[in-house]
């Protein structure tokens, strides 16, 4: 058996993509190991959202030159892969200021992982960066049960990808290409050889995953209310969700599922990015606050005990401190359970990093201050809100002490509670006796109190 070793850094699709880049490796003879001294190939994984993405993986690509050359002091060839949005921006750059790799594969192309690493062991330094025009779903093999990567009882299931927005502030577009849906009856043979192998909750995802419009079964093009409703047909898939959405699709029909479907979990991640309709307009969203207002009020009317999480970006381009405390006010009236906000960076390539008006350092760190004091306000009164409450737990791994497991609510929120009996898998009616800084607390309904220190 040969050994593979992946790194995955950033998004779910990054993590959902590693699963199928073990997938494809594993009819070669790959097996996964947690150490990347013991593998003969070293996936490296790679996001472009933060800054300085390249940099970083360039440095990471350093310590894999060491490991590699003391493999080699021992006879052990390496393979060194490195995959993902930065594989995509920086291609052949990458060959040429890291020698020690030897592929260099972009997003739409790992169903040729296996053809790339043999065309590896002739040439030197391989790169497939293109947009193919095939599928490369069609091509990357789901291995059968006993292979399946361990994958636990959630997992993700890539629905649609890329993205045709282009926000002035993001590389999506260039890194992912287009928007582009998987047809529905390959998503639902998906989601079943997930639930085969004891997945129970499935969040299906996308950069813009709610405009999905996949190829259904009818001829017709679903959306992805009609998709989740589907996908809650199938057998021991207890839960579903969905990430990331663009206020902009957030139809009629995916809000009415909120209301029809008890799989479908009350948590939306609805990146809203800033609170002023000037800043918004500069970042090429598309849409105003008050039609996000009027969206979480929709969600809300369909969806009452709904839990919002958004993503924020501080200081673009031109934001005065008048901009600002648009955003602050916006946050104060939606109410957020949870949220990621980061200082505005810009990202060669991108509209945003051309803008004049860049805000300085220091008045970015000053604003995200403020803004991450009042999301984390709202993310603990939140989580203070489900003490005293019974919520449904999924159990989905051990907790942090012996005899404990730890879980999920169906608002997102991580749970301890003690074993007693009960599995990892099994969904569990939980009352929440506290809230830690990070962490749920609870006992199983009618089960015995959880007694451990947070
Ligand atoms: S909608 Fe999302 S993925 Fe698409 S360009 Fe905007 S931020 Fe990027």
């Amino acid at each position: 058996m040969k050994k593979l070793f992946i790194k995955s850094y950033g998004c779910q699709m990054n993590v959902y993509d590693a699963g199928r880049m073990a997938d494809a490796l594993a009819p070669e003879g790959f097996i996964e190991t947690a150490d990347p001294a013991d593998a003969d190939v070293v996936i490296l994984n790679t996001c472009h959202i933060r800054e300085k993405a390249a940099e970083k993986v360039y440095s990471e690509l350093g310590r894999v030159r060491r490991i590699k050359q003391e493999r080699a002091g021992a006879g052990r060839d390496t393979k060194v892969v490195v995959a993902g949005c930065v594989a995509q921006a920086e291609g052949a750059e990458i060959l040429r200021r890291a020698p020690v790799v030897d592929v260099v594969v972009g997003p739409q192309s790992y169903h040729r992982l296996p053809a790339l690493m043999k065309r590896a062991e002739r040439e030197r330094g391989v790169v497939d960066t293109e947009f193919p025009v095939e599928d490369k779903f069609d091509h990357l093999p789901l291995a059968p049960r006993p292979k399946l990567r361990a994958r636990g009882v959630s997992a993700f299931l890539t629905i649609q990808e890329g993205c045709d927005k282009f926000c002035t502030f993001c590389v999506v577009p260039y890194t992912r290409g287009a928007e582009v849906s998987r047809p529905v009856a390959k998503v639902v043979a998906e989601a079943e050889r997930l639930a085969e192998a004891g997945v129970r909750e499935i969040t299906v995802i996308g950069q813009n995953v709610n405009a999905y419009h996949g190829e259904g079964p009818d001829g017709a093009t679903w959306s992805l209310g009609r998709l989740l409703r589907r996908l809650a047909e199938v057998p021991c898939v207890a839960r579903l969700r969905y990430t990331t959405s663009h206020p902009r699709d957030m139809d009629d029909d995916l809000i009415a599922a909120h209301a029809e479907l008890p799989a479908l979990m009350p948590y939306l991640h609805l990146p809203v990015q800033a609170g002023s309709d000037r800043i918004l307009e500069a970042m090429n969203r598309r849409h105003t606050a008050d039609d996000y207002r009027r969206i979480v009020e929709r969600v809300r009317s369909a969806r009452p005990d709904i839990a919002l999480s958004s993503d924020f970006i501080v200081g673009f381009p031109g934001e005065t401190e008048e901009d600002f405390a648009e955003t602050l006010r916006l946050v104060e009236e939606v109410g957020f359970a949870s949220a990621f906000s980061f200082k505005y960076s810009p990202r060669p390539g991108t509209p945003g990093a051309e803008l004049d008006g860049q805000v300085p350092e220091e008045v970015k760190a000053e604003r995200l201050q403020r803004l991450q004091a009042l999301l984390e306000e709202q993310r603990q009164a939140f989580n203070r809100g489900t003490v005293g409450r019974t919520v449904d737990v999924l159990l989905e791994k051990p907790g942090r002490h012996p005899g404990q497991l730890a879980g999920k609510t169906p608002y997102l929120q991580a749970v301890q509670i003690e074993g007693g009996g009960r599995a990892i898998g099994d969904l569990v009616p939980v009352r929440i006796l506290r809230a830690g800084s990070n962490s749920l607390f609870g006992e199983p309904a009618g089960g015995p109190a959880l007694t451990a220190a947070a």
